[in-house]
């Protein structure tokens, strides 16, 4: 059977030309690039061009602005406690109740430790209020961390003027974003619409790079102290031998995901559209999950009533398509997604969740096969749910105190 993979939003398939740039570090240019004899320094030499790369992508001029980092929840565990060291006469951080849980996490630590954190809240399409947003920012901020994209919905925060309106207000307040899930699929340029933007974080493995490597945008001068310290490496803003073939890696998949980004994103938002139209048009009681808000053309959130997400994700498994509940990193709980409750998804649509997320290597033939099978899977899972008893006998769910909503 062959394997549909539409759970790009937790991990992608390494690109075969990431994958061919990347060996000849493993394997003969193996060297340490800080070692002084000759071979080691054409290692160093790829090293330096792979940060131009990535910072020439992203609209970088100086390649020393990039951080290389083991993962994003490096980067953002470095933007946070970092900012939050270097400026120890403020005590208060502006965050949402809807970051990832290495954004979402961190905060709470600062809040343990003494910090005021403000978790700003999101309506029901999943957008932030920017009058809360101005409300919030005050004489004792000191950081703004604030993602561009949901993992799990797909949401776009509107960073541009988050950004703009925090450094009008005061320019010293720090301004972070978690850009994780919006590299390489929204465009993003530190010296244009992100210019107001001092740290951003991102990770290989969402655009087709391997696991173990990120990167944290550090605008010059701004404060943060290293979270890693010991070593010289990164300009002594991250100690550690630098992981070579990894970061050839993410060179080349920033690349390659920028460069053609217009025609690739519009042809996967049509993969992604195609998939909610025709799940709408057949399946009762379905309810994309920020549907009304502005979201990344490949993430598509649809919460089907009366049903466990588990099961859903167990019988598509069974036919070959790999999806998910929630974020990867919080499924295998039965906790329901904080990102869902903070959106006021009810109860009966919480659990019944399933997130589809696309990349390039998506087909319509995917899309097709999708549409094939889940809406026979949520009829069968449903003549299962007391729930879904409820609905089709008795006259409405309120009776049980469950809030009903539909499409
Ligand atoms: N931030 C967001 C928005 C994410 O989606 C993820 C991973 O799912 C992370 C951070 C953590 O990324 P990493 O696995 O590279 O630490």
């Amino acid at each position: 059977m062959k394997t549909i993979y539409t759970d790009n939003n937790a991990t992608t398939a390494v690109a075969p030309e990431v994958y061919e740039a990347m060996i000849p570090y493993l394997t003969a240019n193996y060297f340490n690039p800080s070692s002084m004899y000759e071979p080691a320094r054409a290692t160093a030499d790829a090293l330096t061009d792979a940060r131009k790369t990535i910072a020439g992508h992203l609209g970088v001029a100086d390649p020393k602005q990039i951080l290389l980092t083991s993962c994003a929840s490096e980067s953002n565990n470095t933007a946070i406690f970092g900012a939050a060291k270097a400026n120890p006469n403020r005590r208060h951080v502006i965050t949402t109740a809807v970051e990832h849980p290495a954004v979402l996490e961190v905060c709470k630590d600062l809040a343990r430790s003494g910090f005021r954190v403000t978790f700003l809240p999101v309506d029901t399409d999943g957008n932030l209020s920017v009058e809360d947003f101005i409300r919030a920012l005050d004489a004792d901020t000191l950081l703004v961390t604030i993602m561009h994209a949901n993992n799990e919905t797909g949401v776009v925060f509107p960073i541009e003027q988050l950004s703009r309106l925090t450094k009008e207000t005061d320019p010293s307040i720090v301004f972070h974003t978690d850009a994780t899930q919006s590299v390489g699929k929204l465009p993003i340029d530190l010296n244009g619409n992100f210019r107001h933007v001092d740290l951003l974080s991102f990770s290989g493995h969402k655009l087709h790079a391997p696991k173990g490597i990120g990167a944290l945008y550090m605008k010059r001068g701004t404060p943060c102290r290293p979270l890693l310290i010991g070593g010289h490496q990164e300009g002594g803003r991250r100690a550690g031998t630098e992981n070579v073939p990894y970061i050839i890696a993410l060179a080349k998949a920033v690349e390659l995901a920028t460069e053609h980004i217009e025609d690739e994103q519009t042809r996967i938002r049509a993969l992604r559209d195609k998939l909610e139209q025709r799940l709408e048009d057949v399946i009762p009681h379905v309810q994309i999950n920020g549907k009304g808000a502005q979201r990344l053309p490949n993430t598509s959130n649809i919460s089907c009533h009366f049903i466990e997400g588990e099961g859903m994700l167990f019988e598509l498994s069974q036919n070959g398509i790999c999806a998910s509940s929630g974020s990867a990193c919080t499924s295998g709980s039965l906790e329901p997604s904080h990102v869902l409750i903070a959106l006021n998804v009810p109860f009966t649509a919480v659990h019944g969740s399933i997130r589809f997320s696309f990349s390039r290597y998506n087909t319509d033939e995917d899309v097709d096969r999708i549409v094939e099978v889940f809406p026979e899977i949520v009829a069968n899972l449903r003549k299962l749910s007391p729930y879904w008893d409820n609905e089709t006998n008795s006259p409405r769910p309120e009776a049980d105190g469950l809030v009903w909503r539909t499409q």
